[in-house]
């Protein structure tokens, strides 16, 4: 290690920069995290620095740095971006004993700046020698991803709450309940209601744990996407490598339930749209069962939770047994197939409204209904509507829909075998026979694929055009 990490506490100390352009701006915006007295020392100033001079963030000396300029100074910058003006400084800051950094140069720096995740006051700093800055930057993205953005105020809170939290017995009890809070409970409470939120969480958690109950968890309700994991947002990625158990639908792929621990209970709750089925008061008893338990609880639907997911009536039977929830959103299927085909969902002078219908709701339309979606410009998303194509079809026309409405079937949207069927209302129900299409796809009504995304292999089968994008 020839590099030794410190943390050095620079509030009210003097720091200086050399250097006013473009190279000095980053490092004078990290130095401004901390409470240091900033001087910058450069002429012709990027508007900047100029503007936080003016805010009186720091003190401005249009001129190059002397060596006078940086005795008692506890940091020296180079961060001229020239070569001769930062040997300049790091010449002056070995006369004058400075500690000195030169920006992008190891050789001549006596310190270097690590790659930094800013939880303040949970600070990591991340060193490589200089030898691998991409390392460090990919170890910060790790870490920035796995730490939640409320740590900060966690930490801030618990160091108040420490006294209170003292009056649990040193050991098992006192651990659990700090363990509960930075990994659990806090972070969830911080997520759904700020500051405020974890204090009352803080006191109820001290008191079950006293009381020596085992604590509750709120079931969470989890949007997984349409099924590439990177589609996971970073709270669901975290829950997931929390939970205890796992109720899964059929359509949550395997990558995605790979990110579970090893040790978590994953159950799938599937229903396949036409086949056999997990009934939904077994799925809601199965849920009220695990929710009462200790542990975290994760009930993963894919795309959104609140789009044709059953959710409320899953929600319904937690409050009436009285468990907590909580509900992470996700990309829902519709989306993704719009990204698949590079076009709008809604469009200035095409359609300001947007209907998200299923297959299965079509049955039951009013004829005012079946009017209106096959009014020229309607778009609309519809899941689960292949077995529906033909009824669908049918209708429309009979309501005086044009033949030649653009329909894209996007089957796997987002996965690695998406599928892109472009075709028109006249042809819809040919062209899916003739695709087979086995996977969950969504039928987007009055839309077409970006010609780039068409043009890329096109595949005439009996006059229709179908693109398969792997
Ligand atoms: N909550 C989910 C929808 C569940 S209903 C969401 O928000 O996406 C199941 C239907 O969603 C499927 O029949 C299909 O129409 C659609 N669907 C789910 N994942 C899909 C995917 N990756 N590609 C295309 N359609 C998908």
């Amino acid at each position: 290690m020839r590099h030794f990490p410190i943390f050095i506490d620079l509030t009210g100390q003097p720091v200086v920069l050399s250097g006013a352009g473009e190279v000095a701006v980053p490092k004078i915006r990290l130095l401004m995290k901390t409470g240091a007295r900033i001087t910058v020392f450069g002429e012709k100033p990027h508007e900047q620095i100029r503007a936080w001079a003016d805010e009186s963030e720091l003190t401005l000396v249009e001129r190059r740095v002397s060596e006078a300029d940086v005795a008692g100074a506890r940091l020296l910058y180079g961060a001229n971006g020239s070569r001769a003006a930062d040997k300049a400084v790091a010449r002056i800051g070995k006369a004058a004993g400075v500690l000195t950094n030169i920006v992008d140069n190891l050789g001549d720096s006596e310190f270097i700046t690590p790659a930094i995740v800013d939880r303040d006051p949970v600070t990591i700093a991340i060193g490589t020698e200089g030898t691998a800055p991409m390392l460090a930057r990919k170890i910060k993205a790790d870490l920035e991803e796995m730490l939640p953005a409320g740590l900060g105020a966690l930490a801030k809170i618990a160091n108040r709450f420490r006294p209170i939290a003292n009056i649990l017995p040193t050991g098992e009890q006192r651990r659990t309940f700090w363990h509960r809070f930075f990994f659990g409970d806090g972070v969830r409470a911080h997520g759904q209601s700020g500051a405020a939120g974890i204090k009352t969480r803080l006191s109820s958690l001290l008191a079950e744990i006293l009381a020596d109950e085992q604590p509750s968890q709120p079931v969470a309700f989890v949007g997984a996407g349409p099924g590439d994991p990177d589609l996971l947002t970073v709270k669901a990625r975290r829950l997931l490598s929390q939970a205890d158990v796992i109720l899964h639908d059929r359509l949550v792929p395997q990558p995605i339930l790979e990110l579970a621990r090893r040790e978590a209970t994953i159950i799938s709750v599937g229903k396949k749209g036409y086949g056999p089925a997990w009934k939904q008061a077994d799925i809601n008893r199965l849920l009220v069962e695990h929710g009462r338990e200790s542990g975290l609880v994760v009930r993963l639907k894919s795309g959104d939770p609140t789009v044709f997911g059953r959710l409320d009536e899953e929600l319904e039977a937690l409050e009436a047994a009285g468990i907590a929830f909580e509900v992470v959103p996700g990309i829902t299927a519709a989306t993704a197939a719009a990204a698949g085909i590079g076009a709008s969902l809604t469009r200035r002078g095409r359609n300001s409204d947007l209907r998200v219908l299923t297959g299965r709701a079509t049955e039951g339309f009013a004829e005012h209904e079946w009017r209106e979606l096959a009014s020229q410009g309607a778009t609309a998303a519809i899941y689960m509507g292949v077995h529906a194509a033909r009824f669908i079809q049918g209708r429309l026309l009979m309501h005086g829909a044009d033949r030649r409405t653009p329909v894209t079937v996007v089957e796997n949207a987002s996965r690695s075998d998406e599928r892109i069927i472009a075709t028109t209302l006249g042809d819809l129900p040919v062209a899916i026979d003739a695709a087979a299409i086995d996977g969950p796809a969504v039928l987007l009504l009055g839309l077409e694929p970006r010609q780039a995304a068409r043009a890329m292999e096109e595949i005439d089968i009996e006059g229709i055009a179908q693109v398969e994008v792997s």
